[in-house]
Order: structure tokens, then sequence, then C-alpha cells
């Protein structure tokens, strides 16, 4: 948990958001400013900053980011037509939110050009 990371409020409840799926590792909410019709976060609840964090222990959780977006997509009517997932990393590669999140946006035809 780091004390001023947006992400680790939200975790720890002291920002609201309306959760679409919370569990022991992860918590799956709405992106506040949404870029598609479907834009979800799926955050692990413990703090790292990005994917340079991440260690041999965090691959089980890594994987639930992905199975979890799966899941979300399927859930929220997007499994079929397509979606994108997206981890941004670090100043270049985007990344706004110093805790690492993966999006998954779908509900509209999404820009081919990545970059
Ligand atoms: P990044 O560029 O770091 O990959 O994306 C950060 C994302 O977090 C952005 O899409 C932004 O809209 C979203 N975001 C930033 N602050 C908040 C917040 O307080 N609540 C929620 N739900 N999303 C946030
Ligand atoms: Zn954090």
């Amino acid at each position: 948990m780091a004390n001023d990371c947006v992400f680790c409020k939200i975790i720890r409840k002291e920002v609201p958001t309306q959760p679409i799926h919370e569990d022991h590792d992860l918590l799956a909410f709405p992106d506040i400013s949404p870029i598609a019709p479907v834009h979800v976060l799926v955050v692990p609840k413990e703090h790292m900053v990005n994917l340079n964090e991440a260690g041999v222990k965090d691959v089980p959780v890594l994987g639930r980011m992905l199975r979890l977006a799966a899941r979300i997509a399927n859930e929220m009517g997007v499994a079929e037509t397509g979606y994108r997932v997206v981890i941004n990393n670090g100043d270049e590669g985007g990344q706004l939110v110093p805790h690492l999140h993966l999006h998954l946006i779908g509900g509209k035809a999404l820009d081919q050009k990545l970059g």
C-alpha cells in the first residue's frame, strides 16, 4: 500500500468507486474518464508501480488480471465483438497513475494503430 496512491485509496475505500469485481488479490472498477463504452481498470491490491516491479512471485496475479479482464469482457457483452487490453508502463508508455493496472476497453471499433 502506498499512502498517496489514488488506486491504493480506492482499494482502501477512501476514494469511492463502483466495484465491478473484488477478490483477495484484485479490484476492477470503471475508469473515471472512459474512452469507450466499456472501459474498466483491473488493479492488483498489492501496490506495484508497473510491470518493471513485477517479479516471479507476481506471475499468478498477473495471470489472474488477464483472466479477469476476459471474464468482465464477457459479462459486459464485448467478448464476441472484441476488446483491447492495455498496460501502460512508465512515462513514454503513457502511464499516468503509478500503480500497475490493466485497461479493458471495448464496445466500439478501436483504432488499429497503436501509439
Ligand atoms: P494510465 O495512463 O496510467 O494507464 O491510466 C490511468 C487511468 O486511470 C486513466 O484512464 C484515468 O482516467 C484513470 N483514473 C485516474 N484517476 C482515477 C480515479 O480516481 N478513479 C478512477 N476510476 N479512474 C481514475
Ligand atoms: Zn497504489
